[in-house]
């Protein structure tokens, strides 16, 4: 079966690294993306380390971005990185509401549209992240927390959905080595993608993460509506985010 929609693979580094980790991971991914062919590759690393992956990845094929967005273009927010920041540094992308961001910093699914929709006002792509905890999903509510969830972002409409990605992240699978099965992460897959259908926006990628690694991959990336990864622990290994990305 042929992909229509091009297969994205993308490191979540989280909060790891430093100066010479980093260059030591920057220089083998862009030494082996060619591995990971019509895939497209790219990493989000914490904030300070954005001006090397720039340095380290100008001229290749592999994109960065930034874990976080403000909702704020600008002003007296200390703390707060505005996207028009991350534009300036060639970030190409900006994860929004991750799960441990919802959790640890209080997040609401309206004030991630909100950086949503700032990072798209900056020409950044923005990741979405969505995703129920465990006991969501023993209650039966996978369909009502993730609608939830995604319902302020599909409110900003078919135009802005065309120029985002959406990530489903199951809480209980994230950094747990976990995994939902392919056929757990398909039915919500199709879940999402008949949403953003109803809304215009079929063809937005949508993301699998949750202890992705190179051995796990090509079963998730053999359903039909999973496009890529978002792979936290393994993208800190150069081979293992490269292997993971070649079996997309
Ligand atoms: P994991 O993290 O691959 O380490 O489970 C994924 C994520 O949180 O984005």
């Amino acid at each position: 079966m042929s992909h229509t929609r091009k297969r994205l693979v993308m490191g979540n580094w989280k909060m790891h690294g430093s100066l010479a980790a980093n260059a030591a991971l920057l220089a083998g991914l862009a030494a082996g993306a060619a591995r990971a062919g019509d895939t497209q590759l790219a990493v989000c690393v914490p904030f300070p380390y954005l001006a090397q992956a720039q340095a380290a990845l100008a001229g290749t094929p592999v994109s960065w971005g930034a874990q976080d967005v403000s909702v704020h273009a600008q002003g007296a927010y200390t703390g707060e990185v505005a996207a028009a920041m991350l534009a300036d540094f060639g970030c190409a992308w900006a994860l929004c509401g991750h799960s441990e961001r919802r959790a640890m910093h209080g997040e609401s699914s309206a004030l991630v549209a909100a950086k949503a929709a700032s990072a798209l006002a900056a020409g950044l792509t923005p990741v979405v992240c969505v995703g129920e905890t465990l006991a969501d999903r023993d209650a039966g509510q996978v369909e009502c927390v993730i609608g939830d969830q995604l319902d302020p972002v599909l409110a900003l409409g078919a135009e802005a959905l065309a120029r985002m990605v959406i990530a489903y992240e199951p809480v209980w699978a994230i950094g747990t080595g976990r995994t939902a099965t392919p056929e757990q992460a398909q039915a919500v897959h199709a879940f999402i993608r008949a949403a953003l259908t109803r809304h215009g926006a079929g063809q937005t990628r949508i993301l699998y993460g949750g202890s992705v690694k190179a051995a796990n991959a090509a079963s998730l990336f053999a359903q039909p509506d999973i496009d890529g990864a978002l792979v936290g622990g393994a993208s800190l290994v150069a081979d293992e985010f490269l292997d993971s990305a070649a079996a997309a």
